[in-house]
């Protein structure tokens, strides 16, 4: 088969790979129909993920048809069409069974192995550990375009951001950074009943798309956005703060635009050290949460898409023939220049 396969720091390829065989009784191997490319695929062609060797096939984000079982396999049939989640779940651990599979031990103890620690599904075909526990039966009448971007960024919008954030009906909401996760968090903000939902961003392009995906307000990042946002929130602060850049100038951004009593939900995956200001926020009642994404609430997402409240799909702006992954690639590391949110590749 092809596959995209990392080589190192700044190095892939699309070359031939060995096709994927059962190795465990629960394994399944799918043919991948649609898969995407995440930053976080960019931050490892970096080399900012040291997990990540020479010879691993990226990719954690697909929907693709059953074409093989493992022996321990019955749920899962030859010709279903799945959703592969970024993260798998044994089902089994302590973690899984928490309701935390984000940090399932039976693979090195995380989650997320997909692209990362196994091989994984930017390619032609995949082997799927833990099947039946971890992948989506993607309901009928509704496309791969429709359900692709809830195997990540989706749930990492609505559990790390709107769960994580607890944001009740009514509740104004900042958004710091409007990129494909912050506009998933604003989705599933305006889904949860949130009244002011603030997008602020550098970008203007952004902003633009924030309004799309259910952002009230767009504020661009600029010395006065705190006074911006005070004005919308009758001076009180948001409710709820997200992060969804990554950086210590925008978390810190957050624990200023937040309220008393409210929360700072950070979603962005941060390289670098931040200063935590308690000396300002010991006295403020302020709850910080943290998260990588379970995919828990993937089955009410799939409800909402089928039932037409959730469009997914809105965030695929670029198409293009799995051969294409290179040029693909090209696209989303400019995102910015080619106004980008998220690619599709279909076989
Ligand atoms: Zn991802
Ligand atoms: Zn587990």
């Amino acid at each position: 088969m092809k596959a995209l396969v990392f080589h190192g720091p700044g190095e892939k390829a699309w070359e031939s790979a060995d096709d994927p065989a059962i190795q465990d009784p629960t394994d399944v191997i799918v043919k991948v129909d649609t898969t995407t490319i995440c930053g976080t695929d960019l931050h490892i062609l970096k080399g900012d993920v040291p997990a990540v060797t020479d010879g691993r096939i990226l990719g954690h984000e697909a929907v693709g048809t059953v074409v093989e079982t493992g022996s321990a396999v019955s749920t899962l049939h030859e010709g279903d069409r799945v959703l592969v989640p970024a993260i798998t779940s044994c089902g089994r651990c302590s973690y899984c069974k928490l309701g935390i599979p984000a940090h399932c031990e039976a693979v090195g103890g995380i989650g997320w192995i997909f692209g990362h620690l196994i091989d994984g599904v930017q390619a032609e075909f995949a082997r799927v550990p833990f099947a039946e526990t971890s992948v989506h039966a993607v309901p009928e009448g509704v496309s791969d375009e429709q359900v692709l971007f809830l195997a990540d960024i989706l749930p990492t919008g609505y559990e790390i951001g709107v769960q994580n954030g607890r944001v009740k009906p009514g509740d104004s909401v900042a958004v710091v950074g409007a990129g494909p996760v912050g506009l998933a968090a604003i989705m599933t903000a305006a889904l949860a009943g949130a009244g002011r939902i603030i997008a602020i961003d550098l970008a203007p392009s952004r902003l633009r798309h924030a309004k799309d995906f259910g952002a009230t307000h767009a504020i661009e990042s600029g010395d006065d956005v705190e006074r911006q946002v005070m004005e919308l929130t009758d001076g009180m602060g948001a409710n709820v703060a997200m992060e969804a850049v990554g950086i210590p100038a925008t978390f810190d951004l957050c624990t200023r635009l937040v309220r008393a009593g409210g929360t700072v939900a950070n979603i962005g995956v941060h390289g670098a050290s931040t200063t935590l200001h308690l000396e300002e926020l010991w006295i403020k009642n302020v709850t910080i949460t943290t998260g990588l994404v379970s995919g828990t609430t993937v089955p009410t997402l799939l409800q909402l898409v089928r039932d037409g409240r959730l469009a997914a799909e809105k965030l695929g702006t670029h198409h293009f023939g799995l051969g294409e992954i290179m040029q693909a690639y090209e696209v989303f590391s400019a995102a910015d220049a080619n106004d980008a949110l998220k690619v599709v590749l279909k076989a």
